[in-house]
């Protein structure tokens, strides 16, 4: 029988339920076992290369940044020896990232940590995430607090000028004036979403 210690771990969950935290946690887990990790981010503006992930509560780590249509630029940095390999913000890559994540799940024999958001803003599946979760070893679905009723909070409420954005805004807006609370799917409000 083939052993195998190639593996995917997805933490998910709402902005600020910790995601970032936990896999930066797992990664230095990884280091002190003396295991080689590498860390990806996509990059949404035009800066490739050296970058962080960072958490919200300070914390950070070395990243490469890759360009988010083109998950498979992964490959070209994962040197020999490596065992481990984190991912942050995955909900941003395009659907190749699960191919990719796959690839070298089974043919590389990497343990790979993924983050990222389970939903978007509209409370709607976040573009690569469901089928990572479904072809995940292990998911963790992480909580935030609700910021208005104090429950567990697992949608992303988005703010522009301080009001819930409206289901027909795009998901990724550079530059503009908003912000993002955690809330509960009873707090969570957007505008316009059809009934479902
Ligand atoms: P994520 O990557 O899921 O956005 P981070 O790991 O960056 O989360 O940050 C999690 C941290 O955010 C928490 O440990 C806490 O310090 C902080 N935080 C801010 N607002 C909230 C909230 N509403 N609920 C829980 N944690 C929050
Ligand atoms: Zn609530």
């Amino acid at each position: 029988m083939k052993h195998s210690k190639g593996r995917l771990e997805v933490i998910c969950g709402s902005m600020f339920s910790g995601k970032s935290e936990e896999l930066i946690r797992r990664v230095r887990r990884a280091e002190i076992a003396r295991q080689t990790v590498q860390v990806f981010k996509p990059s949404l503006d035009d800066r490739y290369g050296a970058g962080s992930v960072n958490s919200h509560d300070g914390r950070a780590k070395d990243a490469i940044a890759i360009e988010r249509e083109r998950p498979q630029d992964i490959l070209d940095h994962i040197n020999d020896g490596i065992t481990v390999v984190a991912i942050d913000e995955a909900q941003f890559f395009s659907e190749k990232l699960v191919g990719i994540v796959n690839y070298l799940a089974y043919e590389r024999d990497i343990r790979l940590i993924v983050a990222g958001l389970d939903l978007d803003f509209r409370g709607e599946p976040f573009q690569p995430m469901p089928a990572l979760m479904a072809h995940a070893e292990q998911v963790d679905k992480l909580h935030a607090i609700c910021v208005v009723c104090g429950n567990e909070a697992l949608r992303s409420q988005r703010l522009i000028d301080g009001k819930p954005a409206h289901y027909n805004d795009p998901i990724i807006l550079i530059g503009a004036q908003e912000s993002y609370e955690a809330r509960c799917r009873h707090c969570h409000e957007v505008p316009g979403r059809p009934l479902k």
